[in-house]
């Protein structure tokens, strides 16, 4: 497969020269020259392939040739080492718990496969490659947990010091060997814009292979439509009206989901859950795309102003925006509504969900209002437990530490302090 920049300023590369960069030349997002649909057959005979035959059958077109198909069976089944549950409701509603890997947050996905493959490329590779990643709390541990021990790759974090939850903090600063964090002093947004400058700072990039590790690159982005394969094959015996309700923050997940639906799946609807961060809310209402500063909020992972791949969600429906909006409905929803929804879960289901999680179930009731046969799966992106003090806060109940939390909570954070961009660059050159 082939990948060309949506700034179309760029030659068109490969799976190997998109990961290895991240983003194209022309600072655009890659995407993929063609969507080869899957054979029905696929579908049909879902019931008897393991989720790993499914992931290798969705996701091959994307990675090859550059990865070999034996290569690339052992990959996913290094990444997929846990569960994907359906947790129902009712009978209109599901959870899908994204949460059961070593951080306990979705991202752990595709940052587990993007790591394997960039050790794969790197065995071919003498130089060495610097993943360089700003966080504003689960992105950052996943990356460390997925990169840890991969030859040939450095990974550097950067999160905004006393922003991140202290579960948060151990999962990215405890794990030591070719992971270092950097605690800045600062917000999200100013780790943000440090990384943005190192990419274009021709010292730094002359010397070393810079790349990035969120969903702008496509092996961070692209696994993460498994998701919605395993929900259906869950499901689709029971119910054949499936919508998904994807608490929303860069949009990676859910433009992950479209990709799935463009490969055949049979989605009728995406929702996209937003909390006050609501600049696709308001362009679907108003068909003006106008992005905003972040606002803080409970369901910190979707405190994005500009989410980076909503310009993939436009592609795929050719910039349409009618089209865009028969398969795309987006609602908004304040914090106060959002710890009404947990209470609400916890009281009529006897389920704790986390923050992210409410504002997809919020997402689930609003369309199910207008859509009575529809059945609608609203992704649980994050474990209860990483939003600890809001959540135990709203349901007044203890919640069990998981054993994934448990074994970081007492390790010893290493972290190296840094207050502006020079600080940074230093850092990056100082061998
Ligand atoms: C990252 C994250 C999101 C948002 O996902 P996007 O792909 O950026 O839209 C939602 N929930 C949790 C818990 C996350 O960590």
């Amino acid at each position: 497969m082939n990948y060309y920049s949506l700034n179309r300023e760029a030659p068109n590369t490969n799976f190997t020269d998109a990961v290895i960069k991240g983003l194209a030349p022309d600072r655009g997002l890659y995407f993929p020259e063609k969507i080869t649909p899957l054979p029905a057959s696929f579908f049909e005979t879902i019931d008897r392939k393991s989720r790993s035959e499914i992931a290798f059958e969705a996701i091959q077109q994307f990675v090859s040739p550059d990865i070999p198909e034996s290569v690339l069976k052992t990959i996913i089944e290094e990444t997929l080492s846990f569960d994907f549950p359906i947790v129902k409701l009712n009978d209109h509603i599901s959870s899908l718990e994204l949460f059961h890997g070593p951080t306990m947050a979705f991202k752990d996905v595709g940052a587990r496969f993007m790591a394997r493959c960039l050790g794969y490329f790197n065995q071919k590779n003498v130089n060495d490659i610097t993943v360089l990643v700003a966080t504003s709390g689960d992105t950052g541990g996943a990356v460390a947990n997925g990169f840890l021990g991969v030859k040939g790759v450095n990974v550097v974090i950067l999160y905004p010091s006393g922003k991140v939850s202290d579960i948060q903090e151990k999962q990215l600063t405890t794990l030591g060997q070719n992971i270092t964090a950097l605690e800045v002093d600062g917000v999200f947004d100013d780790c943000q814009d440090m990384v943005k400058k190192a990419f274009l700072d021709q010292s730094i990039t002359n010397t070393m292979q810079l790349t990035s590790a969120n969903s702008i690159n496509v092996a961070r982005w692209l696994p993460q439509l498994f998701y919605f394969m395993f929900a259906y094959q869950q499901l689709h015996n029971e119910h054949d009206d499936i919508v998904f309700s994807i608490p929303s923050g860069n949009f990676g997940n859910i433009c992950a989901g479209m990709i799935a639906q463009q490969l055949g799946l049979p989605v009728k609807h995406f929702i996209a859950a937003n909390n006050a961060n609501n600049v696709v809310t308001e362009y679907l209402t108003t068909r003006k795309y106008h992005p905003k500063p972040s606002v803080q909020t409970i369901s910190n992972a979707m405190d994005v102003g500009n989410p980076s791949n909503f310009i993939r969600i436009q592609e795929i429906y050719n910039n349409d925006f009618n089209q865009l909006k028969n398969n795309l409905s987006s609602y908004s929803y304040s914090d106060k509504e959002t710890k009404d929804a947990l209470l609400e879960i916890y009281e009529q289901y006897n389920y704790i969900a986390d923050p992210h999680g409410a504002v997809g179930y919020l997402g689930c009731k609003a369309h199910l209002k207008s859509h009575n046969n529809a059945h609608c799966v609203f992704l649980e992106t994050a474990h209860p437990t990483k939003f600890l003090d809001v959540v135990e806060d709203v349901i007044q109940t203890k919640i069990e530490l998981p054993h994934q939390i448990k074994e970081v909570i007492d390790k010893e954070k290493v972290a190296i302090k840094i207050s502006n961009y020079e600080d940074l660059k230093a850092f990056l050159l100082r061998s």
